[in-house]
C-alpha cells in the first residue's frame, strides 16, 4: 500500500535515517545529551567499520552519544528507518493503523509493531505543561461520546466485554486545538477546570454534569430535544454567536470509526494514548495546511525528553 509514499531513502537506509532525524532534532547542529555542549568544535564524529551509525563524541565531557539518547528512541535497538516508517504510517492514516497492518507494512513482528505504535502515540501526546484552552472572548466546546454506542442506533457496538463502554470527553477551542480525555474516575467538571481558561465561553449540551462550570459564560444546546445549533444576535453590534458543539461531531465520527473499526480491541488502560493519536492528527490536520510529511516531522519532535515517563507501559502487549 505505502510503497510509493515510503520510497524515500530515509525509510530504507540507516545513514539517511540518522541524517534526517538529526536535522529535525538538532536544527542548529549536534547537542551533547550528557552535558548540553553544542560547540561544533568540541564534538567529533566517530567513524569506522565497527562503529554504530550516527555515533559522536563530546570532547567537553568525553562521552559518546547519538541523536537517539534522551529520546523515546533510546528505549530500543530498532533501526531508525523502521521508526521513521512507523511514524509516517501513523501520521498519514486518517483513522489510525492497526498493529497487524503496521506489522505487515513494516515486515516486523507483532510485538515490535505494537511497541512502535504505542511509542509513536506517546510522542504525539502533548508534553510538559500545556496551557488551558480558550480565554477571554474565546469559545470552548465540550461534549462526550460513548465509544461503544452510536448516536444513530443507540445500540452498543460489538465491543469486547472487558472494554465496557468508555466515555470520552473532548474539549475544543473554536479555531484551535482539541483535547480528549477518557472519563472514568475523572469527572467532567474536573477535566473542564483543569483544561479550560476560566474567562472562556463554554458551550455544552444540557447535561447536568456541566452545571456551575467555572467559566465566564456558559451556553447550552439541548441535544435531548434535537437542538444542535442556535444563533444569538447581540444588539451591541458584535458578531452573531453560534451556540453548538458541532465542531466535535466530525471528530467523534473519525474517532469512533478508528477506535471501533481499525483498532477494535482498545482496552481502557491504553485509551488515553489512542486519544492522543487522534487529537494529534486533528490538531495537525490538512485543513491547517499541514501535509503528511510535516505532520510526521511534528510527531518526531515529540520524541525527545519523554523517555523516562514511558516506562510504565513498557512491557504490556495488549491493544
Ligand atoms: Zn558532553
Amino acid at each position: 500500500m505505502a510503497k510509493s509514499v515510503l520510497s524515500a531513502d530515509r525509510f530504507h537506509n540507516e545513514e539517511a535515517a540518522f541524517e534526517y532525524v538529526e536535522a529535525q532534532l538538532w536544527p542548529n547542529g549536534p547537542v551533547c545529551p550528557h552535558c548540553e555542549n553544542s560547540d561544533a568544535a568540541k564534538i567529533g564524529r566517530l567513524q569506522g567499520k565497527t562503529t554504530r551509525v550516527g555515533l559522536r563524541k563530546c570532547y567537553a565531557c568525553r562521552k559518546p552519544f547519538t541523536v537517539r539518547i534522551g529520546t523515546i528512541f533510546e528505549d530500543s535497538h530498532l533501526p531508525l528507518r523502521l521508526w521513521l516508517q512507523a511514524i509516517h504510517l501513523l501520521c498519514s492514516s486518517k483513522k489510525g493503523i492497526s498493529t497487524r497492518q503496521l506489522q505487515r507494512t513494516l515486515g516486523c513482528g507483532m510485538k515490535t509493531a505494537w511497541h512502535l505504535g504505542h511509542r509513536v502515540r506517546f510522542a504525539m501526546a502533548p508534553g510538559g505543561s500545556i496551557g488551558p484552552l480558550g480565554g477571554a472572548g474565546k469559545v470552548v466546546e465540550a461534549d462526550e461520546t460513548e465509544l461503544a454506542r452510536s448516536r444513530k442506533t443507540r445500540r452498543p457496538a460489538d465491543f469486547r466485554r472487558k472494554t465496557h463502554n468508555p466515555i470520552v470527553l473532548s474539549l475544543v477551542e473554536r479555531g484551535g486545538d482539541i483535547r480528549s480525555t477518557m472519563l472514568d474516575h475523572r469527572s467532567a467538571m474536573g477535566v473542564v477546570r483543569a483544561n479550560v481558561h476560566p474567562e472562556s465561553n463554554l458551550m455544552t449540551d444540557t447535561a447536568t454534569r456541566y452545571k456551575y462550570a467555572p467559566v465566564a459564560r456558559h451556553d447550552m444546546v439541548d441535544h435531548s430535544k434535537g437542538e444542535y445549533v442556535r444563533y444569538e444576535y447581540p444588539i451591541t453590534g458584535e458578531p452573531e454567536l453560534m451556540i453548538s458543539t458541532n465542531t466535535l461531531e466530525g471528530f467523534f465520527s473519525v474517532l469512533k470509526r478508528g477506535l471501533v473499526g481499525i483498532y477494535q480491541r482498545v482496552s481502557t488502560k491504553h485509551l488515553d494514548r489512542y486519544l492522543a493519536e487522534f487529537d494529534f492528527r486533528q490538531n495537525t490536520r490538512e485543513a491547517l495546511e499541514i501535509n503528511d510529511e510535516q505532520r510526521a516531522d511534528l510527531a518526531l519532535k515529540g520524541f525527545p525528553g519523554k523517555r523516562l515517563t514511558y516506562q510504565t507501559t513498557h512491557s504490556e502487549t495488549e491493544a
